[in-house]
């Protein structure tokens, strides 16, 4: 892998911790997004994830200024790619404008470069086409505050050329990553492949009257070792989130439990503004 120059494309919530982690790493990032108003919001939050670097990970100021440093940001879509070895897009979860992105992005980019997809529910496949360079175009999937929670999941679509997924999976290592390689395409990858069962099962569990959460979460993490029960995450992860999952699973299979489940988290916890961790209060008090 002889990348140096990476840019970022979309510098929200999860599109600016990429760029800061990558550029704390020795990258020259280049962010862009659709606006310059957009991209000075990014610029602003530089100041609370170096404070997020040196509490978490002891950073020393000059490796702060080092990170500002290797840091660039551009509205302009060709300017942001010219010299790009890769380019990591976190746009909107939304394959409209992912396509559309795309699409505009295969029109300005060089040949040599990358392109991976932040996506947590779309597969590369889906975007493969559009990109104009299949076998330069994979997933490069991120955790929510990924400089603590530094998990990195690649995965490829049936054309990925392999020595591109080789170089992607030594790229998430240059910057701190756990890389976790997928052998094959999977909707949620490993991560939510687990994650997302665990926790319906969880509120099938209460929504069913069988146990509360308490009690739940007590049998999950005392015969497992885990350090958290499936409502304690949920309320890391956000209610909201679990509601859109549930409320999806509901729709398309029309299960009675899932429409009693998505009627109970509205009612007690989306309607009266219990979030989680986020609000201060979920299934549990912070
Ligand atoms: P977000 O809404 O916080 O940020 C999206 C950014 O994209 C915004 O800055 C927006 O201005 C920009 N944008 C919109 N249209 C654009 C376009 N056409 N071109 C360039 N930029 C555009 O979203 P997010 O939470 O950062 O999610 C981004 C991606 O990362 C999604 O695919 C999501 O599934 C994935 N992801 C999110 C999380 C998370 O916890 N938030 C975790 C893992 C992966």
């Amino acid at each position: 892998m002889n990348y140096k120059n990476i840019t970022i494309a979309g510098s929200g919530v999860l599109g600016y911790q990429i760029a800061f982690q990558t550029a704390f790493h020795g990258f020259q990032v280049t962010v862009y997004d659709i606006n310059d108003d957009v991209l000075e919001k990014a610029k602003s939050k530089f100041n609370s994830m170096s404070e997020a670097f040196k509490k978490d990970l002891n950073a020393s100021q000059q490796q702060l200024d080092k990170t500002r440093q290797n840091l660039s940001y551009t509205s302009d879509l060709a300017e942001a790619v010219k010299n790009a070895d890769l380019l990591i897009e976190a746009v909107p979860e939304n394959p409209k404008i992912k396509i559309d992105f795309y699409k505009k992005l295969a029109k300005v980019a060089p040949q040599k470069t990358v392109f991976v997809t932040n996506s947590s529910t779309l597969l590369p496949s889906q975007f493969a086409e559009v990109t104009g360079r299949p076998s330069k175009f994979l997933a490069l999937h991120f955790a929510n505050t990924i400089w603590i929670h530094n998990t990195a999941e690649i995965m490829g679509h049936i054309n990925t050329d392999p020595k591109v997924f080789e170089d992607v999976v030594s790229f998430a290592k240059a910057i701190g990553m756990l890389a976790l390689p997928l052998n094959k395409e999977q909707p949620g990858y490993i991560l939510n492949s687990l994650l997302v069962p665990l926790l319906g099962a969880a509120t099938d569990l209460l929504v069913n009257k069988v146990a509360d959460p308490e009690t739940i979460d007590k049998t999950w993490m005392k015969a497992t070792g885990a350090p958290l029960g499936p409502f304690a995450i949920l309320d890391v992860v956000g209610i909201t989130t679990a509601y859109n999952i549930t409320k999806m699973a509901a729709d398309s299979t029309n299960d009675e439990l899932k429409i009693k489940t998505v009627k109970y988290l509205k009612e007690n916890f989306i309607d009266k503004n219990k979030l989680g961790v986020s609000t201060g209060e979920g299934f549990y008090k912070y």
